[in-house]
């Protein structure tokens, strides 16, 4: 690594998560974000450039942390190549070592014996009591050919699993069947493509151990208990999203920068703390609507002192689009406008943007790309007034790709671009803007 050349400016990169929306009949046409009232982000619209995020590429519906990560330094296709394994379980906490398997997990209620076992609940009946004695009970399976399991219970019916051993692999299937509306066969975990070796022995690896987890549970005195209580029982695991551990290597660590990520959300810090940000939590960032905004931007202040890019995450925008609570979602926009406009925001650049459009109509992300705003002090402004997604549409930044987006922010900051990345190492695949509009 060359020598730590600090930007000009410190950046701010404010991520709603799924602020792009579309048409609101009760909102009269309007999106959830052209209906707030926005003083701050239009007054930074008017003194900055607007313009339209594809998180990925035109047409592409992302997650919320392929979108993000595009965000924070990884190129398109590293991004949309995450898998959200490691993620969950970095922002879970667990120790992970190169050569790790992670794997999102669900506790379920399964029925039948042996192998043939069909899914009944696929949460559970999202339990809320108990995981953390389930676990224990799952975590006192014997290591067997190498191969350890460890068991990390998150909220509800969620969890992560670590596989440790040498020569796993993670080309490996879901035995989430994902669709929960009616029971069905359990599909057992198998190599995703035939031939593949270490695939095939961290499948059966799996397997036995998710059939072992359903023996073990399925007599836990908690699921007597539940069932005595008519709930549904935990008395299996579903795996999904199978993910090797390895280290990231992104823009920002090329650059030498230090970043920071002030989030309430597991998967931000644990995309944060793959890429080597530092992260700042809080008991009151809940993730939530109920967030404390105020916080979040007063530790964001704090994150920019010691760090030179600091990522805002704010989740509530997406909740309420998923929650179709559109006016909701308005009115999030309006109480993180006034959170930030406490902000002295006179010599920083900030953008503003989302990973993803999550539409209030029908809860679910599309493809269309997101409204986004660059504030640059002293800066070239454009003519948008204020801040939406028909105004962005409008704006001297165009349309861009999110890791172009970043760019745009990194150079707006005085982030020694070319030079340190041709010093440091291996370019961090720039994509032309002529691919922007392809
Ligand atoms: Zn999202």
């Amino acid at each position: 690594m060359g020598e730590r050349a600090p930007p000009a400016r410190k950046i701010l990169v404010v991520i709603m998560d799924g602020l792009g929306d579309l048409p609101i009949p009760s909102l009269e046409g309007q999106t959830p974000l052209e209906a707030a009232a926005t003083p701050v982000f239009d007054d930074w619209a008017a003194q900055g450039r607007c313009g339209l995020v594809d998180p990925i590429e035109p047409g592409t519906t992302v997650e919320t942390h392929a979108g993000s990560a595009a965000l924070m330094g990884l190129t398109g296709a590293q991004a949309a190549g995450l898998a959200r394994g490691p993620i969950e379980a970095a922002g879970a906490g667990l120790d992970l070592v190169a050569g790790d398997i992670a794997l999102r997990c669900n506790f379920a209620t399964l029925a039948g014996e042996g192998d043939a076992l069909s899914v009944t609940d696929r949460r559970a009946g999202r339990i809320l009591e108990g995981m953390d004695d389930l676990a224990a009970a799952v975590n006192a399976i014997a290591p067997h050919d190498g191969i350890t399991t460890f068991l990390q219970p998150l909220s509800q019916h969620r969890g992560v699993l670590r596989m440790s051993g040498p020569g796993l692999s993670d080309a490996v299937t879901d035995t989430d069947p994902w669709d929960g509306s009616a029971p069905q066969t359990l599909r057992w975990s198998r190599p995703q493509r035939a031939g593949d070796e270490a695939a095939e022995r961290t499948a059966k690896a799996l397997n036995r151990f998710l059939r072992q987890a359903h023996e073990v549970l399925a007599v836990h005195p908690l699921n007597a208990q539940r069932r005595a209580r008519g709930l549904p029982e935990a008395s299996g695991l579903l795996t999904r999203g199978a993910g090797m551990v390895h280290p990231l290597h992104g823009l920002i660590e090329a650059l030498g920068l230090r970043g920071a990520v002030v989030a309430g959300d597991r998967t931000m810090l644990g995309l944060g703390a793959m890429l080597g940000f530092t992260p700042f939590e809080h008991a009151a960032f809940t993730g939530l609507l109920d967030t404390d905004l105020d916080r979040k931007v007063s530790v964001a202040a704090e994150a920019l002192r010691e760090h030179d890019i600091v990522w805002l995450h704010l989740k509530g925008t997406d909740i309420a689009a998923h929650d179709r609570q559109p006016e909701a979602k308005r009115d999030y926009i309006e109480r993180v406008d006034v959170a930030l406009g406490a902000l002295e925001s006179a010599d920083l650049v900030i953008g503003v943007t989302a990973d993803h459009t999550t539409d209030s109509n029908t809860g679910r992300h599309t493809a269309d790309p997101v409204p986004a705003l660059v504030h640059v002090p002293g800066g070239r402004p454009d003519d948008v007034k204020a801040f939406g997604e028909r105004a962005c549409q409008g704006g001297g930044l165009g349309r861009v790709r999110a890791s172009q987006f970043l760019r745009i922010l990194l150079r707006a900051g005085g982030a020694p671009l070319e030079s340190s990345s041709e010093r440091d190492g291996p370019p961090p695949a720039p994509e032309s803007l002529t691919d922007a509009t392809r």
